[in-house]
């Protein structure tokens, strides 16, 4: 995108990869939910560019619904506290989830939102995210589907931002230090 090129530092993952990683593992998802019908569960906002391309590879029945929610306190315990801002609007008691997120960094988020899956009675819980950087982690989470490991650096594009902004990048890019200062505030 030219709007942007000035401030970006590196592209991490280029689109062609994304394209490719998630046709991969839509392959894996369709062949371990063969006969099942899936709710597919995104974590607002990063995943829905990810969960848009993924969705349109599943060649299986699935339904799709949204949560938003994130980890606060210092307690890296599975059983710390999560703030649902938004919580899904199925009911997910008897079925197959799977959610889907942007990243996985302290995977507090997850590990967190599994078991109140688990809890509401979810027949099934398994996690798919597009990136991961094992080097941040505080608890350890089951990764179902990674598309790719990163290292630990602040990325944006591909649903991911920084202030907003971003989300329209079609890559995973990393920003360079100064463009963070022009970046306008949304609020
Ligand atoms: P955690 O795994 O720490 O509970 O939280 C993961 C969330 O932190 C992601 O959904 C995302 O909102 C945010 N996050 C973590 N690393 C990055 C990053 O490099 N870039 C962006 N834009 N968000 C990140």
């Amino acid at each position: 995108m030219d709007y942007c090129a000035q401030d970006i530092a590196e592209v991490l993952v280029s689109s062609e990869q994304i394209s490719q990683r998630i046709s991969q593992l839509a392959e894996q998802i369709i062949a371990d939910y063969r006969d099942k019908e899936l709710i597919i569960v995104g974590i607002l906002t990063g995943s829905f560019v990810f969960l848009a391309d993924l969705l349109r590879k599943l060649d299986l029945p699935c339904v799709v619904d949204f949560i938003a929610a994130d980890s606060y306190g210092t307690d890296t315990t599975s059983a710390g506290q999560i703030h649902i801002e938004k919580d899904l609007s199925m009911a997910v008691e008897g079925r197959d989830v799977l959610i889907v997120e942007d990243i996985i960094d302290t995977g507090l988020t997850l590990s967190r939102l599994v078991p109140m899956l688990r809890d509401r009675g979810a027949a099934s819980v398994k996690t798919c995210c597009l990136l991961d950087k094992p080097s941040r982690r505080q608890v350890t989470v089951q990764l179902d589907y990674v598309g790719f490991q990163i290292p630990d650096q602040f990325v944006v594009g591909y649903g991911l931002d920084f202030a907003h902004h971003y989300r329209n990048l079609p890559q995973v890019v990393v920003l360079k230090p100064e463009s963070y200062a022009t970046v306008p505030d949304p609020q």
